[in-house]
């Protein structure tokens, strides 16, 4: 079986080609996976190519819907397959999408807004009716591909409970912060496509203004912007020269600076109010962390315990798992979609 995932974001999009089989590869695919979909059961998965084009978004729709026809010609010829063997083609889009037209409600990138993209893909591309389309949240597309294929067999492996049967978060702390619930083995899509949208569900009431038009988002507190703004109001010998990034923060928390132990002491109660929410409304399995600030083992260390103090559920000692996939999630959540 043929895949191509997409992860279309605001500066790159991304096209990979995915080979799924029920027998292990013959011989040690240089990026392989293994998977347990909901409907084809225990697959093999390998990465047979992958191509990036930066989105330029300046230059509109229409430059954006022919940078994608394009590549899944020509990451199919870099795969050697034909498009008429695809058996389907998956875009994951920052924003939310609606389920039933698969077109884009809202989002950053507002071009795609509103757009026919899978139609206008389709004839761009000439992809046969036979090969499957679809669209999802990126998020969506991330917690999926880590539920199927990533933090969800580390969870099967250590718990003894099937994947199947789990209900996973899936968080990205990146630039922004993106939310993926999936249900055994199904993303929650909700009525319009919105279900997930956990960065803007209120952490402080009366907080900072969100650009969604609320004020306190937990994006306003957990993304990796939220951290730098923080060190900023804090860190006043910094005035004058460059800017502190996430990554800097926490490095320096880990060197003892007490400026930045305080940003990363408050982005963790943060971060552990928000996942106590989330558990007193889905109970789930298992957290999984990813973007940028995933990467930071400081945010992991007692989250389990501090959690459990903001939730309505007694003794939840719930395991918070850093991405195992990699970048590479998106683009496979996206394929797997179009199973
Ligand atoms: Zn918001």
């Amino acid at each position: 079986m043929f895949l191509i995932g997409f992860d279309v974001g605001g500066t790159k999009i991304e096209a990979t080609l995915f080979k799924m089989s029920k027998a292990a590869p013959k011989s040690q695919p240089a990026e392989a996976f293994e998977c347990a979909h909901p409907v084809h059961g225990r697959m093999h998965g390998e990465v047979l190519a992958r191509l990036r084009e930066p989105t330029e978004r300046h230059k509109g729709y229409d430059s954006i819907a022919g940078k994608i026809a394009s590549l899944i010609g020509s990451v199919c010829s870099a795969a050697g397959v034909a498009v008429q063997e695809l058996n389907g083609i998956g875009l994951g889009l920052p924003g939310s999408i609606d389920p039933q037209t698969f077109r884009m409600l809202n989002g950053n990138t507002m071009v795609l807004v509103n757009q026919d993209l899978i139609g206008d893909v389709r004839r761009k591309a000439s992809v046969p009716a036979s090969v499957a389309m679809r669209a999802e949240n990126d998020a969506n597309c991330f917690a999926l591909a880590e539920a199927l294929c990533g933090a969800g067999l580390l969870h099967e492996k250590r718990s003894g409970i099937p994947v199947h049967a789990h209900t996973a978060v899936g968080i990205i702390l990146g630039t922004g912060c993106g939310g993926g619930i999936v249900m055994q083995g199904r993303t929650l899509q909700g009525a319009r496509g919105g279900g997930g949208e956990l960065g803007h569900t209120v952490l402080h009431r009366n907080g900072h203004q969100c650009y969604c038009g609320q004020s306190g988002c937990a994006e306003q507190y957990l993304s990796g912007p939220a951290i730098e703004s923080l060190m900023a109001t804090r860190h006043y010998s910094q005035l004058g020269t460059a800017p502190l990034t996430a990554r800097d923060v926490f490095e320096k928390a880990q060197a003892s600076d007490p400026a930045a132990m305080a940003v990363v002491l408050r982005y963790k109660d943060d971060l552990a109010r928000f996942l106590g929410g989330l558990t007193s409304v889905f109970d789930p399995h298992y957290f999984v962390l990813g973007g940028g600030i995933s990467l930071q083992s400081a945010i992991y260390e007692g989250i389990s315990e501090s959690l459990a103090h903001h939730t309505f559920l007694p003794a939840s000692k719930i395991p918070v798992y850093r991405h195992q996939l990699g970048d590479s999630a998106g683009g496979l959540g996206a394929a797997l979609l179009s199973l």
